[in-house]
């Protein structure tokens, strides 16, 4: 019976891009979400962006903006993220969709008309309100001097100097972050989720400290330890008394961009009411797309709900969230995963501001995402802790793992296979190998259990380290037998025939267990290496291909340039390119590189050539031959001087169409020597990011009169 799997990732909030800590975790979920999917479950992973509160509220008004132009603009810079880094949610929407609107309101009710007593109130508070602006203060827009250790300008929930938490009250000589004035204390009715009713306590403590529905701890142990601490009335370090689970407060007062309350108006839900929320409305509105009843999906006793969470979360998603959703009527989710943060060459500043490893900046430097997939994964286990991202680690592992090992059986075998036997492997040892089938096929099918479990339960690290010992088994049982002396030995060729043929098959089977975690290099090797347009499949471990095309080179080395290059600082941006970034807009499916220098851009020179010939090259379905008038006059023999240059232009040009016509050239690129012959230097053309998806290119042209030889600048 296939599993029916609802899972989700943290709803980032929408006031920036991404960082890497977001890449991380929807890499985390999304190896798992492929993982089960090839087990032959059903799984619904969807996301969307975090819309509501004040900080967007108030950012949106410094960029001129309404908050919801200010949240589709953020969201409109999604894209390049996931699809660069191979993620794919089933549906992306936003907390202020109408789904959730709708969802968070009837939850909210169902919660105050609970039948066995109301499980919200309301009670006076007292608070910071800012006669210019005429709001109340969210804490973090309160500022003064910290009540113990007395540094100027700290926030009104925590000193970032000492580390004291207090409520904004505390704070000596406060003062509105947005308008500078003197707040003043005033009164209004907050609306409560009495957490601290019993009913709570129980239900929170048995689903956080007890088992789940397979019968085994529900929560990660670091995770119930840490839990376990807020259910108990103690004294804390700082002589604060804290009473077991406290009342939430979850409304603000108007002006807020949120959801209004229910038969209160000008009360709107805090903003950690309504997101959450929003992974059930992303869900609805995924469903309502496909007409699946969305009652009837969550009312299926079998469906698992899985949330994925980084560890600072941990609170709304263990006590609050399944409260409301039990106490409303509604499922409980069978678990929360919570992971460490990532810090980036072990700069702790890096994982809380998110800087140190630009997502995008990664991808414009032409770095392979799956070795970012591939590292994270071989890091990420089921424990909550942090991880680290090392750029000489990085490095080591992709190269030496990936590279090394793992593509290396693939290149050294399948050339024997294809020179000897025409690419067909040998059948003394069956596909189904139940009995005969020898060495290393044997061993990766052995371990098909444990990497299954290893994924099954997230631990990443586990699977990838067992996949990459096989490898070296693999290759070590490949240096074993010599092949390339079998070869030399026609009458030990069926020998050769079975060893190469073990590896290849073990290559297929390895590249099975590393599909959820390197997507697009297993369906490579599955296209290229063994002819099968389509993505590898858990089932065909006991269904090996029989027979293999040539080798074609599945991945690069990372390089130490890049790596310098991606840690570079980043040059100052001018307003407009800054623009460009913030958005995170991608022209043509191509970030805009770093800013150069006009003295960067003068060492390039582009000159006018007319070509005076083209031709097509025997033997390549890419390139173009052009002959090219650059104005460098003759030679002594009178004859034009010319030159010659390979273009990979002729899926969108015959060469008659381009005799005769202007173009740019760069005119001093080293020359670089082709298999057909010396291309010397390289003509200009345009072509989308993607081509793939958006084939054709575009020989640049200058207008009339342009002579060759005139330089471009
Ligand atoms: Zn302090």
């Amino acid at each position: 019976m296939p599993r029916q799997l609802f899972v989700t990732t943290a709803l980032p909030y929408a006031n920036a891009n991404f960082h890497i800590g977001h890449i991380m975790e929807y890499t985390q979920a999304g190896i798992w979400v492929r993982f089960q999917r090839m087990q032959g479950h059903e799984v619904n992973f969807v996301c969307a962006d975090d819309a509501h509160g004040a900080p967007i509220m108030i950012a949106a008004e410094k960029a001129g903006k309404t908050p919801q132009q200010f949240v589709a603009d953020i969201a409109a810079g999604r894209e390049p993220y996931l699809k660069g880094f191979h993620i794919e949610f089933d549906n992306w929407s936003s907390t202020d969709s109408p789904e959730n609107h709708a969802l968070a309101r009837q939850i909210y009710r169902d919660l105050r008309d609970n039948k066995d007593g109301s499980l919200i109130e309301t009670k006076t508070v007292e608070q910071f309100f800012d006669a210019e602006k005429n709001m109340f203060l969210p804490d973090r827009f309160i500022k003064g001097e910290c009540p113990k250790c007395h540094s100027a300008d700290q926030y009104g929930d925590n000193c970032e100097n000492c580390g004291a938490v207090y409520a904004p009250t505390d704070l000596i000589n406060p003062y509105s972050a947005l308008s500078g004035a003197k707040p003043v204390l005033k009164s209004s009715e907050h609306f409560f989720f009495k957490l601290s009713d019993p009913r709570c306590v129980e239900f929170l403590e048995k689903w956080t400290q007890g088992d789940d529905e397979f019968g085994k701890p529900r929560l990660q142990p670091e995770v119930t330890n840490k839990v376990k601490e807020w259910f108990s009335v103690r004294t804390n370090p700082d002589g604060s008394k804290s009473e077991g689970l406290a009342d939430w407060d979850i409304s603000r007062d108007a002006p807020y961009f949120g959801i209004e309350i229910p038969d209160a108006p000008g009360k709107y839900f805090y903003v950690w009411l309504d997101a959450p929320v929003g992974y059930l409305a992303s869900l609805k509105n995924l469903l309502d797309k496909r007409g699946v009843d969305y009652d009837a999906y969550m009312a299926n006793p079998a469906l698992e709900q899985y949330h994925f969470i980084g560890k600072d979360i941990v609170t709304f998603h263990t006590l609050f969230w399944p409260a409301m959703l039990k106490f409303s009527g509604r499922k409980t989710p069978n678990n929360i995963f919570v992971h460490g943060f990532l810090t980036v060459n072990n700069d702790k500043m890096s994982k809380s501001r998110g800087t140190g490893l630009d997502p995008l900046k990664y991808l414009s430097l032409g770095m392979n995402p799956e070795w970012l997939r591939y590292y994270l994964a071989a890091k990420l286990s089921a424990r909550n802790e942090d991880i680290d991202f090392n750029a000489e680690d990085f490095m080591a592992r992709v190269n030496s793992d990936l590279i090394g090992k793992y593509v290396n059986i693939a290149s050294r075998a399948a050339n024997f296979i294809n020179k000897y036997f025409a690419g067909k492997l040998s059948t003394t040892n069956t596909p189904s190998g139940t009995t005969t089938a020898k060495g290393p096929v044997q061993a990766a099918w052995r371990s098909a259990a444990e990497i299954r479990d290893a994924f099954e339960t997230r631990e990443f690290s586990k699977a990838t380290r067992e996949i990459m010992r096989l490898a070296d088994e693999v290759n070590s049982y490949f240096d074993r037998f010599k092949p390339w002396q079998l070869a030399k030995d026609a009458t030990r060729h069926a020998e050769l025939h079975e060893v190469c043929t073990n590896c290849i098959r073990a290559f297929q089977i390895l590249t099975i267990y590393l599909t959820p975690i390197l997507p697009n290099l297993a369906k490579q090797a599955y296209s290229t290496l063994f002819g099968l347009e389509r993505d590898p499949a858990w089932n065909d471990l006991k269904n090996l291909a029989t027979n293999i095309q040539p080798y074609q080179h599945l991945m690069q080395r990372v390089t130490s340039e890049q790596l310098e290059a991606l840690f570079e600082p980043a040059a100052p941006v001018e307003p407009a390119q800054s623009a460009i970034q913030s958005a995170a807009f991608v022209p043509s499916g191509e970030t805009i590189t770093p800013t150069i220098t006009i003295d960067d851009f003068a060492k390039i020179d582009l000159r006018i050539a007319k070509i005076v010939n083209c031709e097509a090259v025997e033997g390549s379905t890419k390139l173009l031959r052009l002959t090219l008038d650059v104005g460098e006059g003759s030679d002594a023999k009178g004859n034009l001087k010319t030159r010659n240059v390979f273009s990979g232009i002729a899926s969108s040009y015959k060469p008659q169409d381009l005799i005769g016509k202007h173009t740019v050239l760069v005119a001093n690129l080293a020359p670089r020597k082709m298999k057909f012959g010396i291309s010397e230097g390289m003509v200009l053309a345009a072509s989308h990011g993607d081509e793939k998806a958006n084939p054709g290119i575009y020989v640049l042209e200058p207008t009339e009169g342009a002579q060759p030889g005139m330089r471009v600048r």
